[in-house]
């Protein structure tokens, strides 16, 4: 036996990634499709593209298939190849040629049966505050609801359809190069509703659906931050045939405030003192989501100094303890000094301020480096 090498059946590489193999596979059954391609060696490709799409796309499979070969199948069905009548194509066929695509006897999908409709999902740009506190916000937003003067039916004059009895699906015997198969689709008069009507509802045009603008009224809780997502069930799209509605996601998008930075629960502020305050400390007012506390900044502080107010951070969305605060000093050293400042600071650069060993060590080093 000769047989092509699954990988090149399908063009992709050895390392090729599920996605990778599906879509290939896709392409060559949509070109090879027997239904669609009527050229002599059509049934041939579509038959080696799916029997390497059956073994690439099962996990272990192809782990048998990169380590053996094709022999891995030979041998497990005594040299017959691989078996793969029983394998599931039908999410690929489904889509592939519009739904009702049932291979085998496995026709899965009934057009009549009832679908949730559509999930939505909508971006809320919220501020700062908004996200800390928690806010009622109305959302406006267009949604597919079922149309009142057809009842959702997209039709009046309802009656069942000719063609399928009312069973929503037509079969057919299909002929491949497995044998002939029975094989089951959606009724193409009813689109598998079972029901066709004597006028198509004017209103929806047919469809049983239209839009409608509406404003909810949603309470968005303390503590969300941006890509944190909100479910409200049963807000989307109206469902199919009576489905359920499809739910509404909302998804937040949170402004950046003017002085805080959020990381997480714990909030930043950076503040400046000046170069006084740092040396010789100070009592600075700062401001908090709870109000102004007053901070004790020690003598000798320096950029970069961080000091943590336990509990003023952000109230977590789950658990509602909150985060802390941390403010950040930042030093100003002043750039344009008055007369009389540039004095004090003279009569200040005369006396020893070299406070700690490395200014020692220092010196050492450029003497020895000269
Ligand atoms: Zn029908
Ligand atoms: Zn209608």
């Amino acid at each position: 036996m000769n047989k092509k090498d699954y990988y090149e059946v399908l063009g992709v590489s050895k390392d090729a990634s599920d996605k990778e193999i599906k879509s290939a596979f896709r392409k060559l059954a949509k070109q090879y499709h027997p239904d669609v391609n009527k050229a002599p060696d059509a049934a041939e490709k579509f038959k080696e593209a799916q029997e390497a799409y059956a073994v690439l796309s099962d996990e272990s499979k192809r782990r048998q298939y990169d380590q053996y070969g094709h022999a891995a199948f030979d041998q497990m069905n005594g040299g017959a190849g691989f078996d793969f009548s029983d394998f599931d194509f039908s999410d690929i066929f489904g889509d592939l040629f519009g739904g009702g695509f049932g291979f085998g006897s496995s026709g899965k999908r009934g057009g009549s049966r009832s679908r949730k409709g559509a999930d939505k999902m909508m971006r809320v740009n919220l501020t700062f505050e908004e996200a800390v506190f928690g806010t009622r916000k109305t959302i406006n937003l267009t949604i597919a609801e079922n149309c009142e003067k057809c009842d959702g039916k997209g039709g009046l004059g309802e009656k069942t359809c000719s063609r399928c009895h009312g069973s929503g699906t037509v079969t057919a015997e299909q002929r491949t190069m497995f044998g002939a198969f029975m094989t089951r689709t959606t009724c193409p008069t009813c689109n598998g509703t079972g029901s066709t009507f004597e006028t198509s509802c004017s209103k929806c045009h047919g469809s049983g659906k239209v839009s409608k603008n509406t404003d909810i009224e949603v309470k968005i809780p303390a503590g969300v931050n941006t890509g944190n997502q909100l479910r409200l069930a049963g807000k989307g799209d109206a469902g199919v045939n009576g489905g359920p509605n499809g739910d509404l996601y909302l998804e937040f998008y949170v402004k950046d405030h003017e002085f805080y930075v959020r990381d997480d629960n714990d909030i930043y502020l950076e503040i400046p003192i000046t170069i006084t305050e740092a040396v010789l400390g100070c009592k600075k007012e700062v401001p908090t989501l709870y109000g102004n506390v007053k901070l004790t900044i020690p003598p000798g502080s320096e950029t970069g100094d961080k000091h943590r107010l336990k509990g003023k951070g952000i109230e977590d969305l789950h658990s509602g303890s909150k985060g802390n605060m941390y403010v950040i000093l930042n030093v100003a050293i002043p750039d344009k000094l008055s007369r009389d400042q540039k004095k004090l600071f003279e009569a200040l650069a005369d006396t020893n301020l070299e406070c700690n060993d490395k200014f020692r060590k220092i010196k050492e080093f450029v003497k020895k480096n000269g």
